[in-house]
């Protein structure tokens, strides 16, 4: 172990993308301070500050093999707290593209976890590292700069507790993790920097969860059944063994096709998804609670990569950099992949690699995530034929893997972030796929 050489990191924000940055930091910095306005308690509780971790939360394999390199032993740490695990194509029930594909072999692993309980572990992994604190209930209200602008050189922080002074928190690195409603290009405007560009991709998705305990073999010896919403059939919806033996169910809809939260509306919603399955087992089995809801109006990036005057000492990653459309579950994997970029990073406060790493690595998923939703005619942005005729490739994929679960093991290894989506394009995969049937 090398001794921490600079003094003090500061992460803003104690979600997914500020516990692994501050994981990453711990190696490099004698104290790693992480704030957040929530009280960040060791339980596995929903926070205010993380509505969306009522709903499934599914973790990609890329995204499960980088937090194994974060926290050696993770998996079986989850596992012994209940969380299910299996193959992801052998014990799920998935339906893309309108098309059930055939189950079989993968090789990636399915961890079936709730997203409070796998905050929950890696928060207590995080903590458990000596240079770390966790300072909850704190909002963060601005950036520290140097003199002269170039350098953020701290944070300032105030209690949430009535009548708690302002804090400055000195600090070598600031990053930025605080989600989707990040102030920081305000807080750049203020020290005379311009903000990023935005791109935006509306898409309309509302969410509704609930959760159930099934009669028992209800699924058989499967773990997970997912149905992905599709053109023409905006209504989707997924189901997965959590820890505590109960069953976390998520319907979806894009377009403002929404699922109700009334119990009537939810199981009728179910039971149009193009998977009958998740029907069938909710009706015998036994609710634990109401459904909530989620809005999520529309994807979001900043093009923080495209910055020329940005200034040293700071750091941005997850969802303040790239919100990304829920459905495709890759937030996590993203900011488990640009937490991990930091390492090499950081030298000397200067973040402008990073910044273009975590470009590079949130921009392939968002072209992913883009490529499936221009695949909805109503969704806005720009078709090229070389998207039409991917996205043709792509229907025919799919349609192959209803009967060959090779095709379905490699659709599965690009969305899980295991492999490139160009992996798809192999000569092996695109004999198979245009094989008439
Ligand atoms: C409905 C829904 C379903 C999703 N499903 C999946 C999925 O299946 N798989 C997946 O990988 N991802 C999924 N995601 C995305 C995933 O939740 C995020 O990508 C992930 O949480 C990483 O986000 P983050 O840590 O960057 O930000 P967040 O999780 O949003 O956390 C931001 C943190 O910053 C704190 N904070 C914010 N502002 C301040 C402030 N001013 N002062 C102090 N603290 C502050 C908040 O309290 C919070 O703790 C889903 C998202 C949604 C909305």
């Amino acid at each position: 172990m090398t001794p921490n050489h600079r003094d003090r990191a500061v992460v803003l924000g104690g979600s997914i993308a500020g516990l692994l940055a501050a994981r990453v930091l711990a190696d490099d910095f004698a104290e790693v301070l992480v704030i957040d306005r929530d009280p960040l308690s060791p339980g596995a509780a929903p926070r205010r500050g993380t509505p969306q971790a009522r709903h499934l939360h599914g973790l990609l394999a890329r995204g499960l093999e980088v937090l194994e390199e974060l926290f050696p032993g993770l998996t079986a740490e989850l596992v012994a707290v209940g969380a299910p695990t299996g193959d992801m194509l052998g014990r799920t029930r998935v339906c893309f593209g309108g098309h059930r594909f055939r189950q079989g072999p993968s090789g990636l692993t399915a961890l079936c976890v709730s997203r409070p309980t796998l905050e929950s572990v890696v928060r207590r992994r995080v903590v458990a590292l000596p240079e770390v604190r966790l300072l909850g209930e704190r909002d963060v209200v601005g950036l520290i700069a140097s003199r002269d602008h170039r350098r953020v050189v701290g944070a300032r922080v105030i209690g949430r507790a009535d009548g708690s002074a302002e804090e400055q928190l000195p600090a070598d690195v600031v990053v930025d993790a605080t989600g989707r409603g990040s102030r920081l290009p305000i807080w750049l405007e203020s020290l005379g920097y311009a903000p990023p560009q935005q791109e935006r991709v509306g898409i309309g998705v509302g969410y509704a969860s609930r959760h159930y305990r099934l009669r028992p073999e209800a699924l058989g010896n499967d773990l997970v059944a997912i149905s992905a919403p599709t053109p023409g059939r905006p209504r989707g919806g997924g189901l997965s063994l959590i820890e505590d033996g109960r069953c976390l169910v998520t319907l979806m809809g894009v377009l403002g096709d929404h699922p109700p939260t009334d119990p009537a509306g939810f199981a009728r919603f179910a039971a149009d998804l193009a998977l009958p399955d998740v029907q069938r087992i909710l009706r015998d089995a036994e609710p634990l609670d109401e459904p909530v809801a989620h809005r999520y109006p529309s994807s979001v990036r900043n093009r923080y990569d495209q910055i020329t005057r940005f200034p040293d000492g700071l750091a941005v990653l997850g969802d303040a950099v790239c919100s990304l459309n829920p459905i495709y579950g890759q937030g996590m994997t993203v900011a488990a992949l640009e937490a991990a970029a930091l390492d090499p990073h950081l030298a000397h406060g200067r973040t402008r690699e990073h910044r273009r790493e975590v470009g590079r690595i949130s921009g392939v998923a968002w072209a992913m995530a883009l490529g499936a939703d221009l695949s909805f005619p109503e969704v806005e942005g720009a078709r090229t034929p070389a998207t039409r005729l991917l996205g043709r490739y792509v229907r025919r994929l799919q349609a192959g893997a209803e009967h060959d679960p090779r095709l379905g093991r490699a659709f599965l290894r690009v969305t899980s972030m295991v492999d490139p989506p160009v992996a798809l394009l192999r000569p092996s995969v695109m004999v198979r796929a245009m094989t008439p049937r």
